[in-house]
């Protein structure tokens, strides 16, 4: 492929990547995944220089502050580390400080927790100020829900005015627990306890972070009013103020020493009641640190080593097949359990045959696993000299599991599926799905008792969910009075939820909550969106043919009109309650071309995007409209050609009546 085309499209891909990871919190792909296109990109960087764009994920810290919390600028920048994966790496790090130190260099060698990065602010011993990284230069304010934190001090044991830098993490055990109680509620796991900390850190109600027992750990003394010598030293005059300071670090007489430190750490990594995500090597001396310098985004006197990521040996036990909310039959592959990246992994997703196919798995056999974007365990290859004798080659039942439906080949979709449109895995799918954090969010109806008021009869399909009767719940094992009241009142709460989240809780296929959104914001009701046209849909920017041609089916079915109608009948709100007005043009796509007769082009696109619209400078099938004045062009000409409506000014303003 053209280089410089792979360059843009790694730095798209990277950009996106790092909004997942640093924004949202819910990153896609693993870390080690992400630093490898991290490092193509650098290598295409150094190649064409002048293609590097200004804000390429290589020069720039990832994070962004968010406009929920306040921002606060650091007092001293809060810099990334240039990294590493082999040894080699290491040593010339270690010549390159040699260079300018001679052989004799001391370094600290650290683990590197896996959290995230914040900077406390000490006035008089009194803990002022906390802020994320952000970007490195401004981060948000988050100080009190770090004040839950339990490990850092309120008060230090002297009235120092000082900076600390620390990385918040969330221990092992409290991730797993917090998963746990998230999947019985049916809400979103974290991917990974890193992501946890991250998320809960940047809770707006502080008493959520409180709930999440974060930790931290500091491991550099940002600014204060002392004189050091050597970053040990600092680190130790930070314990006896109280802190937490970076547990196991070690001091090495030359960078040979310190790589030992660093290979023993990797050993130690299963064992640690934390996630770390490698080691750091820092010089000591803080004058040579100075000398040393940093460039745009990392300081040259120290380098983290990523660990690469554990792949481990187990047996295959069987393989199940689970049936989704659209009749997909998944492989799922039962592993005899074996601890990786921090967690005791019994499962792994098998895709779909192909994937069985090609890789040839097998019930018994010895099987690599490591974990892909860090949190579903992934089958990496089979061993077959340890392959069991006689064992066959796996098939897909031909016959759904859960209803006994002949199954079939789904070409388009690559999978196979059960037809059956009331197979009770299906329907118990979709129960849990109306009632998730994302769509209904009916507060204490998870997964499981999805399952068990849909096993007991009580409930067989989501319009059920708002006519069943609290004494039946009651009965219920390890339910009760009081929980089944609970129950009711956050399921009759929910009626009154946005045509938003009913959509995407209906569960059509290829609507996801994003589209859902933005087809409420366009359509504003239910009844709007059911008799909505192909092309009508089509139009919005973001929706593609397939998810038109799926909300029509959706709603031609005769089965799913009449459980809408008995969803109105029993109160649901079914009208868009965001900001309607303001999104009457969202989703549209304009062109704005020639001279209109009273606005200007810069006040006819504020106009538009204030209501939602987006305007483009080029025509093309997607385009929703092209707004024409006197003089238009080509621009014209092409909507012609493509059949692009063509509208006046005083159309446009219409529109937005
Ligand atoms: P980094 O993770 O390479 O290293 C810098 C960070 O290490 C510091 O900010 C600090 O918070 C932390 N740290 C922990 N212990 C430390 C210690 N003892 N001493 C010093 N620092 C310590 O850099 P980064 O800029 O924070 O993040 C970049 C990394 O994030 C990437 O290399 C990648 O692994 C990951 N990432 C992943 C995705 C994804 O999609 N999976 C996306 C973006 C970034």
């Amino acid at each position: 492929m053209d280089e410089i085309k792979r360059l843009h499209e790694l730095t798209a891909e990277l950009k996106y990547h790092s909004e997942q990871y640093y924004v949202n919190d819910a990153p896609v792909i693993s870390d080690y995944e992400y630093d490898m296109l991290q490092r193509e990109l650098i290598a295409l960087e150094e190649k064409y220089p002048s293609e590097r764009e200004a804000d390429s994920p290589t020069v720039r810290v990832g994070g962004r502050v968010l406009s929920a919390f306040e921002s606060g600028r650091h007092a001293v920048p809060l810099e990334s580390l240039q990294d590493a994966f082999s040894f080699e790496e290491l040593t010339d790090f270690g010549q390159k400080v040699a260079a300018k130190a001679g052989n004799d260099c001391e370094y600290v060698t650290e683990l590197k927790i896996d959290g995230l990065s914040v900077a406390l602010e000490y006035k008089n011993g009194v803990f002022v100020r906390g802020l994320t990284r952000g970007d490195g230069i401004v981060g948000e304010d988050v100080t009190e829900n770090l004040k839950t934190v339990r490990d850092i001090p309120l008060k230090l044991k002297s009235p120092e005015n000082v900076i600390v830098r620390g990385e918040v993490y969330m221990p092992r055990a409290v991730w797993s627990e917090l998963n746990k109680k998230r999947e019985e509620n049916g809400e979103a796991l974290f991917a990974n306890p890193r992501n946890a900390a991250a998320g809960s850190l940047r809770q707006l109600d502080s008493k959520i972070a409180a709930s999440r027992k974060l930790s931290i750990f500091v491991f550099n003394l940002q600014q204060s009013d002392r004189q050091f010598k050597t970053h040990s030293e600092t680190l130790e005059w930070m314990s006896s103020l109280g802190f937490v300071i970076s547990p196991h670090y070690e001091i090495a007489s030359n960078i040979g020493e310190a790589i030992k430190t660093v290979e023993k750490f990797g050993e130690m990594r299963d064992g640690l009641p934390f996630d770390i995500d490698g080691a750091v090597i820092k010089v000591n001396r803080l004058s040579l640190r100075k000398e040393l310098g940093s460039t745009a985004k990392t300081p040259r006197w120290a380098i983290a080593y990523k660990y690469p990521p554990e792949v481990k040996e187990t047996v295959l036990k069987n393989i199940e097949i689970n049936v989704g909310r659209t009749g997909i039959l998944t492989p799922l592959a039962i592993l005899e359990p074996v601890f990786i990246s921090g967690s005791l992994v019994s499962k792994a997703t098998l895709h779909n045959k192909d994937f069985i196919k090609e890789k040839d798995i097998r019930i018994g056999d010895t099987v690599k696993i490591r974990k892909a974007g860090d949190i579903i365990p992934e089958i990496v290859s089979v061993l077959t000299n340890k392959r069991p004798e006689g064992s066959v080659e796996f098939s897909m039942p031909a016959v759904c599991p859960s209803c006994g439906s002949a199954v079939y080949y789904d070409e388009k979709e690559v999978a196979v599926r059960c037809p059956n449109a009331s197979c009770p895995a299906q329907a118990v799918r979709n129960i849990i799905h109306f009632a998730s954090k994302d769509a209904m969010d009916i507060d204490g109806l998870g997964s499981a008792l999805c399952e068990k008021l849909y096993s007991e009869g009580m409930i067989t399909n989501i319009a059920d969910i708002y006519t069943v009767k609290k004494e039946d719940i009651a009965r219920l094992e390890g339910l009760g009075d009081k929980s089944a009241e609970n129950l009711l009142q956050s399921i009759e709460k929910t009626k009154e939820n946005c045509l938003s989240r009913l959509l995407y809780a209906l569960g059509i296929a290829e609507v996801g909550a994003k589209t859902s959104k933005i087809i409420s914001a366009r359509f504003l009701t239910l009844d709007a969106i059911m008799s909505a046209e192909l092309d009508e849909l089509m139009k919005i920017d973001d929706i593609g043919p397939a998810t038109a041609e799926s909300v029509v089916s959706f709603f031609a079915s005769e089965k799913n009109a009449e459980l809408i109608k008995k969803l109105k009948e029993l109160g649901l709100n079914t009208e868009y309650k965001g900001a309607a007005v303001e999104s009457r043009l969202s989703g549209i796509t304009f062109v704005i071309t020639g001279t209109l007769p009273t606005m200007s082009r810069t006040e006819a696109t504020e106009l538009i995007e204030s209501m939602g619209g987006k305007v483009s400078g080029s025509v093309s099938k997607k385009t929703g409209y092209v707004v024409a004045g006197e003089e238009a062009g080509s621009k014209l000409t092409k909507a012609q050609s493509l059949n692009v409506p063509i509208i006046s000014e005083a159309d446009l303003l219409n529109m937005i009546k």
